[in-house]
């Protein structure tokens, strides 16, 4: 005769498959965030006496599993899922206008939404709390705080509250020209890249078009090759990045101080100089109609020019660091890594970073076909 454990254990008798739920569905846990918004765990989304006396119509799921066929495909309930595991490294960002939307239709409708993960903190709490920053007009942690309020213990993973910031930045939507997004999606991307060595199909999107190649609307601002002036990289692949721990009016300073020549009676000129330069670049900082590198008043790091993974980085698909050469006269013109952190000059350091050496590169614009250096 067997012992009893040893016969449950291995063998699931009369409720024939069991799921996850019937494991861990664990004391059920529902709050009211606002009116009609509900956020809970696992066993409130599962539990239909629960759905039932809360009124609940409309389910939003973030988990790494899906509610059981039952839930899904019941005539009563409206149910959204996004799968996604509790990580910081995980991308909720792409997933969050779509979970905003999903609970706003929801209210409109005068419907009652349960937006829930496994435990209710940190997935779907983040769900939650973007929607309250976009009902609201809020910031991160205002809204936090609401949710915070009415459950105790929510709290997005680390990497989520800065996912859930950059949404705020953005305007409460994804915008693919803003830098920190690209940042964003090329640290995704290169995660990606040091498991598989290679740029996998779904992140072929962060590498830009050649702009070397025709297209309806050139950019006007390009970077060439300075050997065989092959157009390299638009205005817009550059990564810009400010000096670290060096604000650019002491840089300006310390430049041009290193270069005043003794002699005392050159002094109120080269003072002079200094005020003019010490202007310029604050007007530049504060400029955000000319951030880019054509405005010679940029307070941006010219050490290294970090752009984007474009097109003709043929490498880049397929290696996880190295050299990039230019496509037409094959000269060394920079240097990449998906994986490891590269360091400017200036000591800031960029992962995943795509770099064209500024000696190496100068800056044209194609319309009024002037050269400049960089
Ligand atoms: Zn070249
Ligand atoms: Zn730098």
């Amino acid at each position: 005769m067997e012992p009893v454990g040893a016969v449950t254990r291995g063998k699931p008798q009369d409720s024939g498959t069991l799921s996850r739920h019937d494991f861990d569905g664990g004391p059920v846990s529902i709050d009211e965030v606002e009116t009609g918004l509900f956020l809970g765990n696992v066993a409130a989304a599962t539990h239909m006496e629960t759905l039932r006396s809360f009124k609940i119509t409309h389910i939003l799921t973030l988990d790494s599993v899906p509610l059981p066929q039952h839930i899904v495909e019941s005539s009563l309930l409206t149910t959204k899922y996004v799968q996604i595991a509790d990580m910081p490294r995980e991308d909720i960002l792409q997933h969050l206008e779509s979970c905003v939307e999903f609970i706003t239709k929801a209210l409109e409708e005068q419907s009652n939404v349960l937006v829930h993960c496994y435990f209710g903190v940190s997935r779907s709490s983040s769900a939650v709390i973007a929607y309250l920053m976009k009902r609201h007009g809020l910031d991160y942690q205002p809204a936090y705080e609401l949710v915070l309020a009415k459950r105790r213990f929510v709290q997005p993973n680390a990497g989520f509250v800065s996912q859930l910031k950059l949404f705020r930045r953005m305007g409460y939507k994804i915008d693919p020209n803003y830098q920190r997004y690209k940042m964003h999606r090329l640290r995704l991307a290169g995660e990606q890249v040091r498991k598989a060595k290679i740029l996998p199909q779904s992140f072929h999107g962060v590498v830009r078009p050649d702009p070397d190649i025709t297209r309806e609307n050139p950019e006007p601002i390009v970077f060439r090759c300075r050997r065989c002036r092959r157009v390299l990289a638009s205005k817009s692949h550059v990564l810009e990045h400010r000096p670290r721990n060096m604000p650019h009016l002491q840089r300006v300073e310390h430049r041009q101080l290193a270069s005043a020549p003794t002699t005392s009676g050159s002094e109120p000129r080269l003072l002079d100089q200094l005020a003019e330069r010490i202007r310029k670049a604050s007007l530049g900082s504060n400029s955000q109609e000319h951030p880019g590198p054509v405005a010679s008043s940029s307070n941006y790091c010219r050490s290294l020019l970090f752009v984007e993974p474009i097109a003709w980085m043929h490498r880049v698909m397929l290696n996880t660091q190295g050299r990039l050469y230019c496509p037409r006269c094959e000269q060394k013109i920079g240097n990449f890594s998906w994986v490891n952190a590269c360091q400017c000059p200036c000591g800031e350091t960029m992962t995943p970073a795509f770099y064209l050496i500024p000696s190496k590169v100068e800056l044209s614009k194609a319309v009024q076909n002037v050269q400049t250096t960089v």
